[in-house]
């Protein structure tokens, strides 16, 4: 399976045994228990889930909590994407990132060295240390020093939310050492980008995003070693946040279409973010796909394109964001990102307004999350909202 292209595998990953059951596509599996054969045998099946351990032949699933097909099939499809031994899906990507914490203090390492920017979620979740974690926030430059004995891993987002930094995998899994490295591939989806062949331990998506990319399923997914993986099912069969059949068969059939959808949706970006970048009222696009925008080439080296979101900074701050936003038409107002239909956001406000002051985005910048639609009706929805700024003043 390994040997043939990823466009491939994104089509046929995870549909092992269909034929055999007399299907074309999987079957949604909605059964909560499972009959088991015998007490004992029930018993020992419970107890190696539980711990952590994937279905055994013979196994009884027991309970849609310790093992469930659908998402099983969905998991083995990511990890063949990611190139990792195996992947854990939960119920939506902060879930995800709560298991890969707790499985750190479980570890007795609660110290976390994290690179902001993160998504705002992940940055409210670590700076509040809920979950028994403390978090040194380092430059890229600064994660060797910010390393403690007891630090648990080291968490980056490349590209960032929302700022689209790009963060260099490799120099950070070199500063990190030991510790292992948590990369957040949300944005480029393995189609751009592999962290896994630059070091990292561990690649987090919300698979919400791109790989379910039609905006109807929530979930979460960890591409990892067998080891990792087995400490995050245990921490997901303890704690409960599963992802349910009916996400993971959209999840799973949204992957299908990956490739082509990120590709696609990466050339209007980068057509966009070129245009956009024409307009005064516009006083900085950030887009890795732009030229002068990636010193260290890591579009290229780490990245293989500039992906499909851009930043926008308006000249006439906080007032034409406000007008920006508001006065798209096609482009829809709204948080998420990863769609078939493009998105606008203004950050500060929303998905990063958990974020502390000295670390938010500034109020000039709206995100935009770009889409499968025809690139001159976005440039036209985008200039018109452009125009209007002017209009406002
Ligand atoms: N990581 C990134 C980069 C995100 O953008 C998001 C959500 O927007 C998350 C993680 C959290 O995922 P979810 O909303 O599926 O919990």
């Amino acid at each position: 399976m390994n040997s043939q292209h990823p466009e491939t595998r994104m089509v046929h990953g995870g549909m092992d045994g269909l034929t055999e059951a007399g299907v074309h596509v999987p079957s949604i599996d909605l059964s909560t228990t499972n009959p088991v054969n015998d007490i004992l045998t029930g018993g020992d099946s419970y107890e190696s889930l539980a711990s952590g351990h994937p279905l055994a032949d013979g196994d009884s699933a027991v309970y849609q909590r310790l093992w469930q097909p659908g998402v099983a099939r969905f998991e083995t499809a990511l990890a063949g994407l990611e190139g990792a031994e195996e992947a854990v899906a939960f119920a939506t990507g902060m879930a995800a990132l709560t298991a890969a914490l707790l499985a750190a203090v479980d570890a007795g390492t609660p110290h976390i060295v994290a690179v902001r920017p993160l998504y705002g979620g992940s940055d409210h979740l670590l700076e509040s240390g809920l979950l028994g974690t403390s978090v040194t926030w380092a430059a890229e430059d600064e994660v060797a020093d910010a390393v403690r004995p007891d630090t648990g891993m080291v968490i980056i987002e490349t590209p960032a939310n929302p700022s689209l930094d790009l963060v260099d995998i490799s120099a950070v899994v070199a500063a990190a050492g030991t510790v292992p490295v948590l990369v957040d591939n949300t944005f480029c989806t393995p189609v751009l980008q592999r962290p896994l062949a630059h070091g990292a331990a561990l690649v987090l998506h919300s698979a919400t995003k791109y790989l379910g990319g039609h905006g109807d399923a929530m979930g979460g997914i960890i591409a990892t070693n067998s080891q990792w993986a087995a400490r995050l099912r245990r921490v997901r069969a303890i704690t409960g946040a599963l992802l349910h059949p009916m996400g993971a068969y959209l999840l799973h059939r949204g992957l299908r279409t990956l490739s082509v959808r990120m590709r696609t949706a990466q050339d209007t970006a980068a057509e966009l973010a070129r245009r956009l970048r024409s307009r005064p009222e516009v006083a900085a696009v950030h887009y890795p796909g732009l030229s002068g925008s990636d010193t260290r080439s890591l579009v290229g080296r780490q990245m293989d394109g500039g992906g499909a979101m851009i930043a926008i900074e308006l000249a006439g701050g906080f007032a034409a964001a406000t007008t920006f936003v508001e006065h798209c038409e096609l482009i829809v107002h709204a948080v998420s990102l990863g769609g078939v239909d493009t998105l606008i956001q203004h950050p500060a406000s929303l998905t990063h307004r958990p974020v502390a002051a000295t670390a938010k985005p500034g109020d000039s910048l709206v995100r935009l999350s770009v889409g499968l639609e025809h690139v001159d009706d976005l440039a036209g929805d985008l200039f018109a909202a452009l125009d209007a700024i002017g209009a406002a003043a």
